[in-house]
């Protein structure tokens, strides 16, 4: 119990910057596409790039969820569903991230 912790981290090896849209939201959340990703905005999984082109089929990773329900929730109540709003952003930090709104 009384070893130093004062060592400083190795390495320093940080997460990628977000470069992604997320399919949900349109924010720069993702670092990668299809990599089971959670936007830190919508808290949509982007659990595959498939959703993109087929918004109507229902997503495993976000519980049957389609990712165009998703988007009107987005829309509607600032989540992609109602059962993530205690874990998305908080609106007014959402400016931090770069926004491609969808129109669709
Ligand atoms: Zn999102």
């Amino acid at each position: 119990m009384s070893a130093s912790r004062k060592r400083s981290k190795t390495g320093g090896r940080k997460a990628p910057p977000p470069q992604f849209i997320c399919p949900c939201c349109g924010y720069v959340t993702l670092a990668e596409r299809g990599a089971y990703l959670i936007c830190a905005i919508c808290f949509w999984e982007d659990e595959d790039i498939l959703y993109d082109k087929n918004p109507r089929e229902p997503s495993a990773a976000n519980h049957g969820l389609t990712l165009a329900e998703a988007r009107a929730n987005f829309r509607a109540i600032g989540a992609c569903e109602a059962a993530m709003l205690p874990h998305v952003l908080p609106a007014e930090q959402r400016a931090a991230y770069l926004h491609f709104p969808l129109d669709n």
